[in-house]
């Protein structure tokens, strides 16, 4: 939605590595048993695929969903975008319930070759698994299972909650209730990066 509305380039490592596994490569191998169990992949290659993305992309603007997840990469991240003489103006952090979290993954659709994402209970996907952007195929994501959400929620509150503060700190981050609604969590969303686009050119 970012990247439709606003026009700047979004990545996400998940993303990234789940293609990287579904082709085969190397990386991918190497990978797919830490997705699928729900821990975190090592800094060192997610870094690397960070880095390499904004060589590529990262000239006018990014998004990175799910990136940085601990303190070294988001130390990492302050040092490559100081090398690129940028920094990052916004963090937007999603606070959701557990009960959120397990509603959505338990109906979550994901497209294998764009990366929409929706939901089985959403009726106008319902009949046909098919993307509605790319024609690609809609499917569940095989880490989105409860079992895997407990792994991920313990990787969640010790490695990456703590980054909350270490964003708080830098004055970038902005906390938003992701409970609701996508299209109201939206609105929420392109309200904050229009607010930032507004102050910096004043
Ligand atoms: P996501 O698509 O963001 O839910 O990520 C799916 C999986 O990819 C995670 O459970 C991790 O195994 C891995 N992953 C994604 N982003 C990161 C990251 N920043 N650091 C470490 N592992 C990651």
């Amino acid at each position: 939605m970012i990247t439709r509305n606003f026009g700047i380039p979004v990545t996400s490592p998940g993303a990234i590595l789940r293609r990287e596994r579904d082709l085969g490569t190397p990386l991918g191998q190497e990978t797919a048993e830490v997705l699928q169990s729900g821990g975190l992949v090592s800094d060192k290659i997610i870094i690397e695929l960070i880095e390499d993305w904004l060589r590529l992309h990262g000239g006018h603007g990014f998004v990175f969903d799910g990136f940085p997840r601990t303190r070294p990469q988001a130390e990492s991240l302050n040092s490559i975008l100081k090398r690129l003489r940028t920094a990052l103006d916004l963090v937007i952090w999603l606070e959701v319930s557990e009960e959120t979290v397990r509603d959505r993954i338990a109906g979550r659709l994901q497209c294998g070759e764009c990366g929409f994402t929706t939901s089985s209970s959403s009726a106008q996907f319902a009949n046909r698994a098919v993307c509605p952007y790319c024609d690609g195929p809609l499917a569940r994501r095989n880490d989105d299972d409860l079992g895997v959400l407990q792994t991920r929620l313990q990787e969640f509150r010790s490695k990456t909650e703590p980054l909350a503060s270490f964003y708080e700190e830098l004055s970038i981050l902005r906390r938003t209730d992701g409970n609701r609604d996508r299209e109201v969590v939206f609105s929420d969303i392109s309200q904050l990066i229009e607010d930032k686009a507004r102050h910096d050119s004043d």
